[in-house]
């Protein structure tokens, strides 16, 4: 058998990618603009239902900056994030002087605990200050609370930022991640669910919303033949080439997100009847997560090792596991962020594991995963 790496989560081509990308050359479309740019884009408002507006951009992080400028976001603002989360949710925060609020997370989805938010912005405007915005966080595909979330949001009329980069084809109640919020971002990074390579996207409720989006991704350019600006602009705006790969991707999405779910099964029969681990499921049928990452957590004074035991064990057989995002609140950029919470998060990256998740993962990875936990499981017990 093959020792090649195993990876976490890996780009998967689904094969017209280069036929689009042949068109953008035929047509001498190299150029952060052109039809696989509008194309990409109708095909991601179509699959989200049809009733967004959607800008492709740069990146997620640059679709979350657009984001927190729609909604008025500058130096000395405050603005709620969820703590456990990837640094690209909490970075352009920082980039417009702001401060983020740091919120735990609940055991039930991992995403923003909804009473630790409400005690948060009552404190935040009891100091002085009401937040501007909330980025809330669909973990690893898992929707967070959304209901709960919406109710907290519009009883103190603030905006919420989706922050659906890891949870393109998860749903809520049926309805699709990225719909959710005042704004939602998404992205296409290399190890997203797909992929153009680098990419994101912001998804807008208005056409009106939309066009302000694109008008900052290219510069903030007044409509004037020189080139006039009364606001300062950013090149943000997705290139045709990567959108051409965007169009195939979303061709094999539903079958990326099917390949993804079954590998969280693969993982739920294989820790069948262990005891101490706990594959990171659904907590009922509302959710439908794509399960964009396997998550388990371990309990160590159970099992008898910790979830570092296990990442050394597999990493040297050279498959990669990772362990969750480390909160933001105990990041040292962020040690100056007020914080909100009681432990979840912090519990949860002690004992969290993402396992391989990629939907090219073959026959003959799953056989090499199974043999390498079953000989760890063997080891420790
Ligand atoms: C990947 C990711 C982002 C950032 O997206 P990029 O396209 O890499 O800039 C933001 N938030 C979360 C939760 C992510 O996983």
């Amino acid at each position: 058998m093959s020792n090649d790496k195993i990876w976490l989560s890996s780009p998967h081509m689904g094969g017209n990618e280069l036929k689009y990308i042949h068109d953008a050359f035929d047509e001498n479309w190299i150029a952060p603009l052109g039809p696989n740019v509008s194309g990409f884009e109708n095909d991601i408002k179509k699959y989200l239902g049809g009733k967004v507006e959607v800008a492709a951009l740069s990146s997620g992080t640059a679709a979350l900056h657009l984001a927190l400028i729609m909604l008025g976001v500058s130096n000395g603002d405050e603005v709620i994030c969820q703590s456990m989360t990837f640094a690209a949710s909490a970075n352009p925060i920082k980039y417009l002087g702001a401060t983020p609020i740091f919120i735990d997370s609940e055991s039930k989805t991992l995403n923003i605990c909804p009473d630790q938010l409400e005690i948060a912005i009552e404190d935040r405007i009891k100091k002085g200050k009401k937040p501007k915005a909330i980025v809330a966080v669909h973990l690893y595909g898992m929707p967070y609370q959304v209901d709960r979330i919406n109710r907290i949001a519009d009883k103190y009329n603030i905006p919420v930022i989706e922050d659906a980069a890891e949870a393109l084809g998860s749903t809520y109640k049926g309805a699709n991640c990225g719909t959710f919020g005042e704004l939602a971002i998404l992205s296409f990074n290399g190890n997203k669910i797909i992929t153009t390579s680098g990419g994101g996207a912001l998804v807008n409720k208005t056409e009106k919303m939309k066009q302000k989006a694109v008008f900052l991704a290219t510069q903030a350019r007044d409509d004037a033949p020189h080139y006039q600006h009364s606001e300062i602009g950013y090149n943000y705006r997705l290139s045709n080439i990567s959108a051409g790969i965007g169009r195939g991707q979303m061709e094999v999405l539903d079958e990326r997100v099917r390949a993804r779910r079954e590998m969280f099964e693969f993982y739920v029969n294989l820790f069948r009847g262990v005891e101490g681990v706990s594959l990171f499921s659904e907590p009922s049928t509302d959710y439908f997560s794509n399960h964009w990452l396997s998550v388990l957590t371990i309990d160590s004074e159970v099992t008898g090792f910790s979830r570092e035991d296990l990442r050394e064990s597999l990493g040297a057989l050279n498959i990669e596991c990772r362990p969750l995002w480390k909160p933001m609140h105990m990041q040292p950029v962020f040690a100056d962020s007020p914080f909100y919470g009681t432990g979840v998060a912090e519990t949860m990256f002690d004992n969290g594991l993402c396992l391989p998740s990629g939907s090219n993962l073959s026959d003959s990875d799953r056989s090499r995963i199974s043999n390498a936990i079953k000989s760890h499981l063997k080891k420790d017990q």
